[in-house]
């Protein structure tokens, strides 16, 4: 099978939406009949995104088989509609980990190994693996970071190397940025011609310009553009900001970008249909109650500014539930740090219809958590906690049911008399041993439903497989006590007698949960437990329109 590869740049500056981009093309190749996967390269030293700090990298995407990978991998799985495994990542780390693995395991028969053209071999030979395991027709290679930084110059060297071995088969995009400054108020090419000049020192010639921009693009700039590129006018592609980022698959569709691609390898559409993409898009947009979703984390604030990076698969999948239960979101960042500083601020959150805690680390804002627990607990305010938020409701429900108000997970106090979430016997190890990079509990794990819960309901399912990113665990010594006191045990690892899901009865939806049901949410499949929840914050007012 002959595999065709589209390396994807970045140019300009970063963070235009270089994955999103991708992940839409890559939509719109899957439904011209062709099989397409993605590969995210990160030009980053470290060996996967694990060990980052939220606020810094943003979401830590957890991959079926384990891997801790950018959130662009995460984009790829919710546009593509696959699972995408860890050989699909890479970093400078991970590179060279493997080839000083090789070197050291006598792999390279006695040779000197060079940056050059060893690394980029390296880079090369997991590109293809990728392909060939995939099966892919089309793969996408999203090289992170911009042209010109130092640290992305071996992997545009690895992406040159294979376009002038098989040229016929491989195709760049440069994805850039075109400024309207308002000082001068009109649209600026020149930044997209020095990004062009800058590929081009690499030795590559891009085939494709994708043009982001806050204002749609015009003739005489696409162009300009053109002409001082060296790029046909037809493959400079105008992707101007959406509304939504569901629609930029349609905006491509408009400028047939999927055609063109296609079309220089040498290949035309089979089928052309859209249809199920559009159906979820026209639901989107025609959804008129607002129901009003309140979302308590920490890893928000960069400087003077509120990111909500370090939660897209939660965002994402909160909307894939809202078009499926025909309803708009209204999502407020609630930053639980001050709901300790200020409890009288708890009232307000009963103006919510729904509260979710996602994934945290560490104890800034964790008594927050709890108090947000509560409220949703006792005030019947529906409840989504995930991994630290299903901890955050146990510990809850042991300090305010059982009674036991030192009652803490060991993360936090080790010294507790109550820790009701403990440290897997495995991990401590681990810890003693500073081991901390890709040593979680990773990746996807069984869980058996029990009959009669809200879970068993919105799965429908008997045993499900959900994906983890943990150390601590709900403690078994305190099962039973828990279970007399009310708390449900609605879903356990078969396995190891994890508990893994723990519920309310008597409540509109109390769901907590020790894996992450964000990373399996997709826009044409949303999970059960975010449908489940959205249903809950619907019936309980949604402010309507
Ligand atoms: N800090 C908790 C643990 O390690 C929860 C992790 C998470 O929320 N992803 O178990």
């Amino acid at each position: 099978m002959k595999h065709n590869y589209l390396f994807i740049v970045g140019g300009v500056m970063s963070g235009v939406g270089k994955g999103t981009s991708s992940a839409a093309l890559g939509l719109t190749l899957k439904a011209k009949g062709y099989n397409v996967t993605a590969i995210k390269i990160d030009p980053y030293v470290n060996v996967d995104a694990g060990t980052m700090n939220p606020v810094e990298h943003g979401e830590v995407f957890v991959t079926i088989d384990g891997d801790e990978t950018d959130q662009d991998i995460g984009t790829y799985e919710r546009y593509l509609d696959t699972n995408i495994t860890r050989i699909n990542y890479m970093t400078t780390g991970r590179v060279y980990q493997s080839v000083i693995e090789r070197e050291r395991n006598l792999g390279y028969k006695g040779k000197c190994v060079e940056v050059v053209p060893d690394v980029p071999e390296e880079v090369i030979a997991r590109i293809k693996r990728a392909a060939a395991e995939a099966k892919a027709d089309v793969t996408l290679v999203e090289i992170g970071g911009t042209v010109g930084e130092y640290q992305n110059v071996l992997f545009l060297e690895a992406a040159r190397m294979m376009k002038s071995e098989d040229p016929e088969h491989v195709q760049f995009a440069l994805v850039s940025y075109l400024p309207v400054p308002p000082s001068i108020g009109e649209m600026k090419t020149k930044p997209t011609q020095y990004a062009v000049r800058t590929l081009n020192s690499a030795g590559i010639q891009p085939d494709f310009v994708i043009c982001r921009s806050s204002q749609p693009m015009d003739e005489p700039r696409k162009k300009k553009i053109a002409r001082f590129c060296s790029v046909p006018t037809a493959n400079i592609i105008g992707a101007v900001d959406a509304k939504s980022i569901y629609d930029i698959p349609d905006i491509f569709e408009k400028q047939r970008f999927a055609q063109s691609v296609l079309q220089g390898f040498g290949l035309k559409p089979k089928q052309g249909d859209l249809k199920r993409w559009r159906a979820f898009t026209r639901r989107v947009r025609e959804a008129k109650q607002t129901v009003k979703i309140g979302v308590a984390g920490k890893y928000f604030s960069t400087g003077d500014f509120t990111l909500s990076d370090a939660y897209i698969s939660v965002l994402e999948a909160i909307k894939h539930a809202a078009a499926d239960q025909g309803v708009r979101v209204d999502i407020a960042w609630l930053n639980s740090e001050e709901y300790e500083k200020e409890p009288k601020k708890l009232k307000e959150l009963l103006a919510y219809d729904g509260l979710l805690i996602p994934g945290g680390f560490g104890s800034r804002g964790i008594e927050g958590k709890i108090a947000i627990v509560n409220i949703c607990r006792e005030k019947n305010i529906p409840y989504l906690g995930i991994c630290y938020g299903m901890q955050c409701a146990v510990i809850e429900y042991a300090r305010n049911v059982l009674g036991y108000k030192d009652a803490h997970t060991t993360e936090i106090d080790s010294e507790t008399k109550h820790p009701v979430v403990d440290v897997m016997q495995d991990q401590k190890a681990k810890l003693v041993k500073d081991q901390y990079g890709g040593t979680m509990r990773l990746g996807a794990y069984d869980c058996k439903l029990s009959k009669g819960t809200s879970s068993k309901k919105w799965y429908k399912d008997e045993v499900i497989s959900e994906r983890h990113r943990h150390r601590y665990e709900f403690n078994n010594a305190f099962r039973q006590e828990l279970i007399d006191a009310g708390l449900v045990i609605a879903g356990v690892n078969p396995k190891q007698d994890l508990v893994e899901i723990v519920e309310l009865k008597e409540h509109p939806f109390f769901v907590g949960a020790q894996f992450h049901p964000e990373f399996q949410s997709r826009p044409l499949s949303p999970h059960p437990l975010f449908r489940g929840f959205i249903n809950a914050a619907k019936s309980r007012g949604g402010t309507g329109e």
